[in-house]
């Protein structure tokens, strides 16, 4: 069988068994960059429903280029990897000032976009503007490792820039989009890790280790990352005026520019807090009169850290008053102003509590005390 035959192969099969996702039925390169942007490591189910929530929400690049980043990370509430939002924020102001408002049509140009690496780039070009460039996700990366009988370690650019020159032997350059697509549901539905089912298999008949019957070995098995263990402890503390207070998080670490309530950050799991004072909140008032009670424990992974997150809340009646907290009928940028503390945590009603992105586990927590 020739390269041009195995082609007419992949796609007729792919024609048989295509997908009607939102993202392959559009040629709007802004919906496709979104949809690539989100889609990855998000299950289709969860995608499908926030590709839809950012269209109707910024419906062009110039709407989402002017949104604020704030806006962009409350839409992307709940899909975690909060950077990727910062990033797609980021680009979109790019492609505004750089590209005249358009997705830029050359792997060089979507390649220097924010959040943009060779997997996005060699995506979007293929599916929206037709470039012939495989987009090597880990769906094709299995199948091409055991295609072509190489272990490549996607890590190292060296090897990465191998495996891509490889891949694009053999794509179509009539339909680069749907033979990206076609491999994809192959190593999603057939070349699956565990139980690949050659049989049904399209690429079959040139597989090199389907031939020697050796395809298990590849490709090479993911290195395990060490989770770096940290120990979270929140404060929820409402005041008696029924504003809970809350602070910004700094750049450098995870959820950045996301808010989360007043935390420790404890260096071991034996660490327990007992007073206002071990979140140094002691100006918010007589915190000797009020414990903290613990009311929720949660547990999150992320891709390189597991968080155990406990969760204290503090009622205070009319005794505690907080220093800054006097005037509560101005509007709320000047609360926000007039309230902040040094250390950064400010005193909000729950309505604008609503309004602010926070990591999904701080969320649930909020939402389900504000519903006590
Ligand atoms: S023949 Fe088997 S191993 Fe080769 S690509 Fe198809 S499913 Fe994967």
């Amino acid at each position: 069988m020739t390269d041009r035959q195995l082609r007419q192969r992949v796609l007729s099969w792919y024609d048989e068994h295509k997908d009607d996702w939102p993202w392959n039925l559009t040629d709007d390169p802004y919906a496709i960059w979104l949809s690539e942007t989100i889609l990855q490591q998000t299950r289709i189910a969860t995608g499908l429903l926030y590709y839809q929530k950012f269209l109707d929400r910024f419906p062009t690049l110039a709407s989402l280029a002017a949104a604020t980043v704030d806006d962009v990370l409350a839409e992307w509430q709940g899909l975690g990897y909060y950077s990727r939002a910062r990033r797609l924020h980021a680009a979109a102001q790019v492609m505004m000032e750089q590209h005249a408002g358009k997705v830029p049509d050359t792997l060089d140009a979507l390649r220097a976009l924010p959040g943009v690496g060779p997997y996005t780039a060699s995506a979007v070009g293929a599916f929206a503007y037709g470039i012939a460039s495989t987009a090597i996700d880990g769906n094709i990366h299995r199948v091409l490792s055991r295609y072509f009988y190489v272990q490549v370690d996607l890590a190292k650019a060296k090897e990465r820039k191998a495996m891509q020159d490889l891949a694009d032997e053999i794509i179509s350059s009539d339909r680069p989009g749907d033979w990206n697509r076609a491999l994809m549901k192959i190593g999603s539905t057939i070349c699956t890790p565990k139980t690949p089912r050659c049989h049904h298999c399209p690429l079959a008949s040139r597989c090199q280790a389907y031939l020697q019957q050796d395809v298990m070995k590849y490709p090479l098995p993911k290195k395990k990352v060490k989770l770096r263990e940290r120990w979270f402890h929140y404060l929820y503390a409402m005041d008696h005026q029924g504003r809970v207070y809350i602070q910004q998080r700094g750049a450098g670490d995870i959820w950045e520019g996301m808010y989360e309530l007043p935390l420790i950050e404890a260096t071991d799991s034996e660490y327990t807090p007992t007073s206002l004072e071990d979140w140094e909140l002691s100006h918010l008032g007589r915190s000797e009169a009020y414990r903290p009670r613990l009311s929720g424990r949660d547990t999150r992974v992320l891709s390189h850290q597991r968080l155990y997150i406990s969760y204290y809340e503090l009622t205070c009646d009319e005794d505690l008053r907080p220093a800054m907290a006097a005037d509560v009928d101005i509007d709320y940028e000047q609360a926000f102003k007039l309230h902040s503390t040094e250390s950064g945590v400010r005193a909000v009603s729950s309505t604008h509590l609503a309004d602010k992105p926070f990591p999904v586990s701080l969320r649930r927590y909020i939402d389900l005390q504000q519903e006590q």
